[in-house]
């Protein structure tokens, strides 16, 4: 502290006297390092008055004035003057005046018939630093705000942007397929093997590019706005994702349970689906949030441990379902596939990565990139464990009530 200029609110002339001497004596002391500048006035009315006239370092507040009492003083002033370190001067102080002090916006405490030039100056230049230290962070706090603004605008112009291109890439891209079958079927009997083959490269790339771009647009949709939130029953959800995948599972010959800690269900044994899943699974919650992104986040993870399966080994895939801490539900889908190095878990949730190649599995690599963004809007967490030729667990953690913010 070199130069401090302080205001004095006390009433009692022989309090402030003892303030004033202990400052004067203060500065003395210290006179290298402080120089003391005091007003005193009597009441808050002066006090306040004196604020708006004059910049001070730090106010000295008696906290029995004739005009306020208490805490309230402190909020008096700060309304009026906000960027001031107060510290209040008492006859004493209960843990909760002081608390309440603190609250309200006061820096420190000087009990009264503990002052002297000493504890007032270490009081003093503490709590100047300390403000100081509040002024820097408040300043650090509001530019994070603006970072943060800037980033969730440019993810909002990315997401636009995905939308767009995914979007408006599709109808040129239908029709140079739909024209390259037309060639194909028009000049069949002219065309050699080789540029038969040709065309048909053509079509295959074609078609890989609209899943892709399907996908892209499929995730650049999935936001925590913009969608319609209810009481959504995951029984049902796993209803239509098992009509939806029939087909694959009967193909696949995939066994399918799934459990809490008490019960079993089998969905399907050996491709053959249990009808009577949607009465026997009553053990699965309800969650508030948008029925497709549910049926979505379930049906990717479901379809990939049938996909992922060891080409010799029919899929088994066991869900379990259970409450976890915090009212959150956790939910575990583990299967007996290929699984992977587990060096790649977090590479596997982003965009277009994939660890096997189109021609061994199909895909684009963007569905764990979707169920990640799904899980992340409704503050979620998703988790896999894998080990190579023996399979994977995906647990997904999400909470079964969401905050009044994110409710539609
Ligand atoms: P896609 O299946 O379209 O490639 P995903 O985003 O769903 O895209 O998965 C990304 C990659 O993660 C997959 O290409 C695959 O290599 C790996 N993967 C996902 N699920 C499993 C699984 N159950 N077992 C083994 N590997 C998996």
């Amino acid at each position: 502290m070199s130069f401090c200029q302080i205001l004095l609110i006390e009433d009692s002339p022989s309090d402030a006297d003892h303030v004033l001497e202990c400052l004067e004596e203060a500065a003395q002391v210290n006179n290298k390092a402080c120089c003391v500048v005091t007003d005193w006035v009597s009441s808050l009315k002066e006090g306040i008055e004196k604020l708006s006239q004059k910049n001070y370092q730090l106010v000295l507040l008696d906290l029995g004035l004739p005009d306020s009492f208490g805490i309230d003083s402190v909020r008096r002033l700060l309304d009026v003057n906000f960027d001031i370190p107060v510290v209040v001067l008492t006859g004493d102080i209960s843990d909760e005046l002081w608390m309440s002090s603190l609250h309200a916006g006061a820096q420190d405490y000087l009990i009264k018939k503990d002052i002297s030039p000493q504890t007032l100056f270490k009081t003093i230049s503490h709590s100047i630093e300390r403000f100081k230290l509040k002024l820097e962070l408040k300043k650090a706090v509001a530019q994070l705000e603006v970072y943060s603004q800037k980033l969730a605008k440019s993810n909002r112009d990315l997401e636009e942007f995905a939308f767009i291109a995914s979007h408006d890439l599709q109808e040129p891209l239908r029709t140079m397929i739909s024209f390259s079958s037309r060639i194909e079927e028009s000049t069949s009997d002219l065309l050699s093997l080789k540029n038969k083959e040709y065309l048909s490269r053509i079509q295959r790339a074609g078609s890989r590019m609209q899943n892709l771009l399907d996908d892209l647009l499929e995730y650049s949709r999935i936001n925590s706005e913009n969608q319609v939130k209810s009481q959504v029953s995951i029984k049902e959800v796993f209803n239509d994702i098992w009509s939806d995948l029939e087909l694959v599972i009967k193909e696949s010959s995939a066994s399918i349970v799934v459990s809490d800690n008490k019960k079993i269900v089998q969905v399907s044994d050996r491709g053959n689906l249990n009808s009577r899943f949607l009465n026997d699974c009553d053990f699965l919650p309800d969650i508030f949030a948008s029925q497709s992104q549910m049926r979505r986040l379930f049906e990717n993870l479901i379809s990939n441990s049938i996909k992922y399966a060891k080409k010799d080994t029919k899929p088994q895939i066991q869900i379990k379902s259970l409450r976890g801490f915090n009212d959150n539900w956790v939910i575990s889908v583990e299967d007996n596939g290929i699984g992977f190095d587990e060096k790649y878990k977090t590479k596997i949730f982003e965009q277009f990565q994939r660890l096997h190649g189109a021609s061994d599995y199909e895909g684009t690599g963007m569905g764990l990139a979707s169920v990640k963004k799904i899980i992340e809007n409704y503050d979620g967490a998703i988790d896999v464990k894998s080990n190579l030729d023996q399979g994977s667990v995906f647990t997904v953690s999400l909470p079964l009530i969401q905050k009044a913010s994110f409710a539609i």
